[in-house]
């Protein structure tokens, strides 16, 4: 146990200096250097005949050398070493350049392995600086070799060489995973997993180890996730009494649409039933979710009680509080607003007024939380946009009422399988159907060469009489140093040189949230043209008359955070474009772009983003209140998934704190540690 506990100072050749940028890639300890898999890995197990070789190819040889190593200076600061050497097969010759030292450690008539890629000059083959190394010595050649995802100060050999001994270091490999779970999965031990991932004996033994390893990274998280989801069974809860939402219907500006109805109907005879509601919706953006929400407060408001709304921004709460009060006043539920930036006496009065019961409804961010904010007959708990916030900022809201009823509503579109395992018991309802008569945003793709045309299509939408959303990767120029990247400041002051007579302004996540509030409530009211931003604007802001959206450097944004913001226009009578900048050229980039062009169901983005970029990536941006996997594809080992959650379950029913597998337990701990406030 101790050793894996080690820094990575106890392994040769890691000073501090080099520790520091092992960090970089979360390597501390022996530990998790073991648990850094590689990327992927070469194939130089296989030797190949010197007469098979082919230009272009990296390969191995095993081959003599056949002439004596010379040394030629070529001219000053250039040095030569070069020599034939062969097989049974044929000959190659061997240069090396700028490693003078070549010449006295090879020996003319015996035999190494190199590895290197091969070339041709007429009908001479060669290779160039290949790998080197004595025959029984070998460690970067005759083998499947790791290749690691390395970072600045870490190279492939680095990684290659801790790993090795790191493994040589650990005598014991610690099984997290009870003897009875390996056996009935027929899972290999935890040893000769941690050897092969990392130096496959073959690619059969690669395979057993990653499924090993797989099982072992879900079981831990299916035991973390029991950990904090506690116990489900069903609690008693209040029991609102049932009431005819057909009179609600009647005082709304549109009609409900099928997967709305079905949603309140679920939420309703959750509220009524005596038992607790615990509930997402979940709909992509513009699906209407926050019509359920406010037809949930007005059957609590109908029974006489209390429900409260928390949204993550500010912009978002406001927006909330204004299309709830137009969606509950006819009905008489009286609707308040609670934020941060608010001022101290705006504040005062409205916990006065909650003190004195004058709300049905309170809509709010963080604030609402406070100690001090008095929530009297609470009975119903809202989240919007529910990733956004930590297991406990919800428990939080929660414990302000006797357990109240709890809906939470979350746009990121998962597939649907892995939402009810992250989502643990939670009931889910998901609404798959848009509001009537919404037109499909017309996405493009364009590279710069397309700016004056792109310039020609703002003006022409802003002297039709419409709003155009710009989004920017970055705040200010020196950010991010990447050449040709925008940032929102930036261009903001090229768009408004551009379109002199238009009404440019710029809105990021640096400005006080009084002064974003302020830029986007102008927006909202007509008074900005082109509102140029970076991400902040992703989450739910509606503004109907805006309906072109220009995303700049759209090669940066993930395909999910992209199809948020495109959420944002085609949401009025217009219609709508979407226009993609960006002027990548590699080939998964533009893949990934095009399918923004093809795509608009959320569902199907997502589920081609995780095959693109892969889980890493795609869960990497914690959108999903999930800790990074190190080896599992949350999206494609779902089988896995659900038997090692079954198998997780199963043993917490019998030790439900682990006591009885203390390494396994650590495990645990330690993923809900490094997940921090992300899981939900
Ligand atoms: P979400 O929160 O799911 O992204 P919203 O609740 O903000 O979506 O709804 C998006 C837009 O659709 C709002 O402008 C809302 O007024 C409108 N809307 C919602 N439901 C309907 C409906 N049934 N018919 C027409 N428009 C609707
Ligand atoms: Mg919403």
């Amino acid at each position: 146990m101790g050793t894996l506990d080690m820094a990575v100072t106890a392994l040769p050749g890691i000073g501090p200096k080099k520790a520091a940028a092992f960090e970089k890639l979360g390597i501390r300890t022996l530990r998790d250097m073991l648990n850094t898999f590689p990327r992927r890995y070469d194939d130089r197990s296989v030797m190949k005949p010197i007469a098979m070789l082919v230009p272009g190819e990296s390969c191995c040889i095993r081959a003599m050398v056949a002439t004596q190593p010379r040394l030629n200076r070529v001219r000053r600061g250039m040095e030569l070493v070069k020599f034939q050497a062969a097989d049974d097969s044929g000959a190659v010759e061997i240069t090396y350049f700028n490693q003078p030292y070549m010449k006295n450690n090879l020996r003319m008539g015996e035999t190494y392995m190199f590895y290197g890629k091969a070339d041709a000059v007429g009908r001479r083959k060669t290779m160039t600086n290949p790998i080197c190394e004595r025959e029984n010595r070998a460690k970067y050649t005759g083998r499947i070799v790791p290749v690691y995802r390395t970072t600045a100060g870490v190279t492939q050999k680095n990684l290659l060489d801790a790993a090795e001994a790191a493994l040589a270091q650990c005598e014991i490999f610690p099984d997290l995973l009870p003897p009875e779970v390996t056996d009935a999965h027929g899972l290999c031990q935890a040893e000769f997993a941690y050897r092969n991932i990392h130096f496959p004996a073959d690619f059969l033994s690669l395979e057993i180890a990653r499924r090993r390893l797989i099982f072992e990274e879900l079981f831990i998280l299916a035991c973390a996730l029991k950990r904090l989801h506690g116990d489900q069974t069903p609690q008693a809860g209040l029991a609102l009494p049932q009431a005819d939402i057909t009179g609600f219907y009647k005082t709304l500006p549109f009609s409900p649409t099928g997967a709305q109805r079905r949603a309140i109907d679920a939420v309703l005879s959750d509220m009524s039933s005596g038992f607790a509601m615990n509930r997402l919706i979940q709909g992509d953006v513009g699906s209407g979710k926050t019509l359920v929400a406010a037809a949930a407060a007005w059957m609590t408001a109908n029974g006489g009680h209390m429900s409260v709304m928390m949204a993550p921004t500010e912009i978002l709460a406001r927006q909330h509080y204004h299309t709830l009060t137009e969606l509950l006043s006819p009905s008489g539920v009286r609707v308040g607003l609670l934020t941060g930036s608010m001022t101290a006496k705006e504040k005062r009065e409205a916990k006065a007024n909650l003190a004195a019961g004058e709300f049905d409804l309170l809509v709010g961010t963080h604030a609402v939380i406070t100690p001090d904010v008095e929530l009297p007959r609470l009975a119903l708990v809202i989240v919007d946009e529910q990733h956004r916030f930590g297991v406990e900022q919800r428990a939080a809201l929660a414990a302000k009422g006797k357990k109240p009823h709890v809906l939470v509503m979350s746009a990121t579109p998962i597939p649907r399988t892995l939402a009810l395992i992250i989502y643990g018991d939670l009931d889910v309802s998901i609404i798959d159907e848009l509001p009537p008569g919404r037109q499909p945003v017309d996405t493009l793709l364009v590279n710069e060469s397309y700016r004056a045309r792109l310039n020609g299509f703002i003006r022409k939408q802003v002297e039709q009489g419409r709003q155009v959303f710009v989004v920017c990767p970055k705040v200010e120029d020196d950010e991010d140093a990447s050449p040709g990247l925008k940032s929102a400041e930036e261009h903001a002051e090229y768009l408004q040189t551009v379109f002199s007579d238009l009404r440019v302004a710029c809105v990021h996540g640096r400005l006080k949230a009084k002064q974003k509030d302020e830029v986007i409530s102008r927006f909202l009211a007509g008074e900005i043209d082109i509102l140029v931003s970076t991400t902040v604007i992703e989450v739910g802001v509606d503004v109907p008359n805006a309906n072109l959206m220009v995303i700049e450097n759209a090669e940066r944004f993930g395909l999910s955070q992209l199809h948020q913001l495109r959420g944002r226009i085609g949401r009025g009578p217009y219609k709508s474009w979407c226009v993609l900048v960006s002027d990548a050229t590699n080939n998964v980039s533009r893949e990934r772009l095009k399918i923004m062009t093809k795509l608009s169901d959320g569902f199907a983005i997502s589920e081609e983003d995780l095959r693109l970029r892969g889980p890493g990536d795609f869960f990497g941006n914690r959108q999903h209140g999930l800790p990074e996997t190190h080896i599992s594809d949350l999206g494609a080992d779902m089988q896995v998934l659900t038997v090692a959650q079954d198998a997780a379950h199963a043993l917490m029913a019998s030790d439900p704190n682990l006591s009885k597998h203390p390494a396994l337990r650590g495990a645990v701990e330690r993923m809900i540690e490094t997940a921090g406030g992300t899981f939900n």
